[in-house]
């Protein structure tokens, strides 16, 4: 069905075909990344604003492209998910980031992102178990960090296994805070430790008061409800100097350190003690 010239009859249009072909060479490329090794994690710094002290890292993961070069998650984490390589692409995170944090000072933690595949995974709790047990981690230093657009799914599930998570001892982190809907009710109805309030909301700080009058209630309530508070984004002192006005717990951001490999870490905690 393919007629050259007035093209109503082209089922393949050329550049769709490329685009078919483009992905599938991704994803082909993504499964053997995998087995070759060429994923690695960079850590960025979560920051006590009142201190200004390291509470412990936020670990964010990287493709070593052989071509391409450094390629960030936006641009495989979607076709990973998809192809579902999520899962023992997230399984292999997991160890890792586990591992280089039992190389780090004591109390320091390390947080891993995980996707919605993870979470329906019936394995998961004995993945982060066996994470842990590798690399002799103590589960109070893990932090799991979840989308809040995940947990419209299954709440009840969700919840239940959430619950699990935390009495293993690790802590769940509500990332992206703010983004989806019902916000605020997910506060009381989830079993979360943490709220990572999104860079979006630093940025309406700048632009106007009520950007900042959302961060200050977001602060407000989780205070009450004994849940800590991450700000995402943080680029410039003033921003630094507004959010932790508002009560905020933590920070985030390119004005602290951005995301940094792990051979990195010794020396930018060397650096910090000496600020
Ligand atoms: P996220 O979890 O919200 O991570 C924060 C993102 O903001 C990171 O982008 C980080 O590099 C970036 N960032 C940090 N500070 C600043 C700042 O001051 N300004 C700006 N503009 N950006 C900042 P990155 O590393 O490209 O990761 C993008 C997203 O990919 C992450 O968003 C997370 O959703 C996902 N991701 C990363 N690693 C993993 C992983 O291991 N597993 C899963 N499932 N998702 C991951
Ligand atoms: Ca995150
Ligand atoms: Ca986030
Ligand atoms: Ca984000």
């Amino acid at each position: 069905a393919k007629r050259e010239g007035g093209g109503r009859f082209r089922f393949f249009e050329p550049g769709m075909q490329l685009r078919v072909q483009a992905r599938r060479q991704l994803e082909e490329d993504l499964r053997r990344a995998l087995e070759k090794g060429e994923f690695e994690l960079h850590y960025q710094p979560l920051v006590n604003l009142a201190e200004g002290s390291v509470g412990g890292f936020e670990a964010l993961l990287r493709w070593r492209h052989p071509q391409r070069g450094l390629v960030c998650p936006d641009e495989f984490i979607p076709v990973a998910e998809a192809m579902g390589l999520i899962v023992p692409l997230g399984r292999w995170t997991l160890a890792r980031a586990c591992a280089d944090a039992a190389s780090w000072p004591q109390p320091l933690r390390v947080a891993v992102n995980l996707s919605a595949a993870q979470l329906a995974d019936p394995a998961l709790e004995e993945t982060v178990a066996a994470a842990l047990a590798a690399a002799g981690l103590p589960p109070r230093r893990l932090e799991l960090e979840i989308t809040e657009s995940l947990l419209l799914r299954d709440t009840e599930d969700t919840i239940a296994l959430l619950r699990r998570l935390r009495a293993s001892g690790a802590a769940i982190s509500m990332d992206d805070f703010g983004t989806g809907y019902s916000s605020l009710s997910y506060l009381i109805k989830f079993p979360i430790d943490k709220v990572k309030i999104d860079r979006s909301f630093v940025l309406a700080m700048d632009e106007r008061p009520e950007g900042a009058a959302i961060i200050s209630a977001i602060a407000g309530l989780c205070r009450t409800l004994g849940i800590v508070t991450t700000v995402e984004g943080i680029e410039t002192p003033a921003q630094r100097r507004q959010v932790a006005g508002q009560g905020c717990t933590e920070g985030q951001g390119y004005l602290f350190s951005p995301p940094c490999p792990a051979q990195a870490i010794p020396a930018l905690l060397e650096r910090w003690e000496c600020l």
